[in-house]
């Protein structure tokens, strides 16, 4: 008799749990995706990918779709916060191309979103779940316990389901993230806005202690984006919708180059939200259910590599469950645990330290990673 092909959850609809979908289903594996929120909001937020992981995008069949609706920078700069020199300028555009074989994409992170969800059936993300508890069954399947009172069976879970993850509290108990003690304000707005002053297509100002990052996040140039690093050690929540003062933001960059302060002037309002951060985990994987994304690995933003070592997550995964059947979950799980952890954990500690591009270095290591064709763990 042909071994049954395992069932898998995943926790979580956001950009790691919809491409980790996305890759198991292209191996024909049934998926199901248990989402808290009742549908999907476009968050005004930008995103950046790089090679490492369009090449995993491209691979799901989005290289029309990013082409045609993200930002390809020529350059991506640093510039000293008030005189505006230029301290460092990585070569993007053509030379990205001629170095990595894929772009470098700016875009709004909702458009990534949709189009993620976009490559998966409707039908097969079950909104308003919120997962409560998760038991190990006798048989090695996985019952899940949601707030609305269903319940559901997986031969095996990824909890993909973000930095306060319930799975991760299930295997390793509660803990909050680390609180950095620094805020990002962002927000994306029209360039119509900005009265005539153009703005750098991509760059980061770096101030003492404080940093302002802006972008534009379609190749039409008429939205940009800034996401900013502020010293704010009192505020301490984390939510995509808390309203951040407009007032208190310009009075922090006040003494930045005017090309910021105009961008700060100009837009009409900015969310604001807590920059926290965990250590790399001691496990990803209890029984047959494991991590993925910010669940595992959540990072501070400053390698812009936090949505894109999630989308690698996916890749990596696929590969090692392809043919494995129920019995070869566990084993497979801790293969795709001792893949990825390595590059993660260097990552999540390079991007802490926030000095990435601020002067010339080696991107390579970052971007050259193919998660189709790098060697999987023994
Ligand atoms: C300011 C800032 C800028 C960033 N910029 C970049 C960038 O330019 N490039 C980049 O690659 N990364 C960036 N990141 C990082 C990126 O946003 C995250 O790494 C990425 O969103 C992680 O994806 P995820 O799917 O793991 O988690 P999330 O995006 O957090 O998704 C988790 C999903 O799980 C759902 N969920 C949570 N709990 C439950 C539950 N109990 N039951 C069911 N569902 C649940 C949530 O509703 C959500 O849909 C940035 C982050 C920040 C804070």
């Amino acid at each position: 008799m042909t071994p049954r092909r395992p069932h898998i959850a995943i926790i979580g609809a956001g950009i790691g749990g919809l491409t980790a979908a996305a890759c198991l289903r292209r191996i024909g594996i049934d998926v199901r995706i248990y989402e808290q929120a009742r549908g999907f909001t476009r968050l005004g937020a930008g995103i950046q990918q790089a090679p490492n992981s369009i090449r995993v995008l491209y691979a799901l069949g989005l290289k029309d779709k990013l082409l045609a609706r993200a930002f390809q920078p020529e350059t991506n700069d640093s510039r000293d916060y008030d005189t505006g020199k230029l301290t460092n300028s990585l070569s993007l555009g053509q030379s990205v191309l001629d170095r990595h074989g894929v772009p470098y994409f700016l875009m709004h992170r909702g458009d990534l979103h949709a189009m993620l969800a976009n490559l998966v059936p409707a039908d097969i993300i079950r909104q308003n779940h919120k997962l409560a508890g998760l038991e190990h069954r006798p048989d090695r399947s996985v019952r899940m316990t949601f707030t609305n009172g269903e319940t559901a069976d997986a031969d095996a879970v990824i909890g993909a389901d973000g930095v306060h993850s319930v799975v991760r509290e299930f295997m390793l108990g509660k803990e909050q993230p680390r609180f950095s003690g620094r805020v990002a304000y962002r927000t994306v707005f029209p360039t119509s806005l900005l009265g005539g002053m153009t703005p750098d297509p991509c760059v980061k100002w770096w101030g003492p202690d404080r940093h302002i990052v802006s972008y534009y996040v379609n190749p039409r140039r008429d939205e940009l984006y800034f996401v900013t690093s502020t010293p704010e050690p009192a505020f301490n929540v984390e939510s995509w919708s808390a309203k951040g003062d407009l007032v208190t933001l310009r009075a922090a960059y006040a003494d930045f180059h005017p090309r910021v302060r105009a961008i700060l002037t100009a837009c009409p309002e900015v969310h604001k939200w807590a920059l926290v951060e965990r250590d790399p985990l001691p496990t990803w994987v209890e029984g047959n259910v494991a991590l993925l994304g910010d669940a595992c690995h959540p990072m501070t933003p400053y390698m812009a590599q936090g949505a894109s070592t999630s989308i690698e997550d996916g890749a990596i995964l696929s590969r090692c469950l392809d043919g494995v059947d129920r019995d070869g979950l566990h084993d497979a799980l801790r293969r795709y645990e001792a893949t990825r952890k390595p590059r993660t954990s260097r990552i999540q500690q390079t991007s802490a330290r926030n000095t990435w591009l601020k002067e010339p270095h080696d991107a390579d290591w970052v971007y050259d990673y193919d998660a189709w064709s790098v060697p999987l763990a023994c």
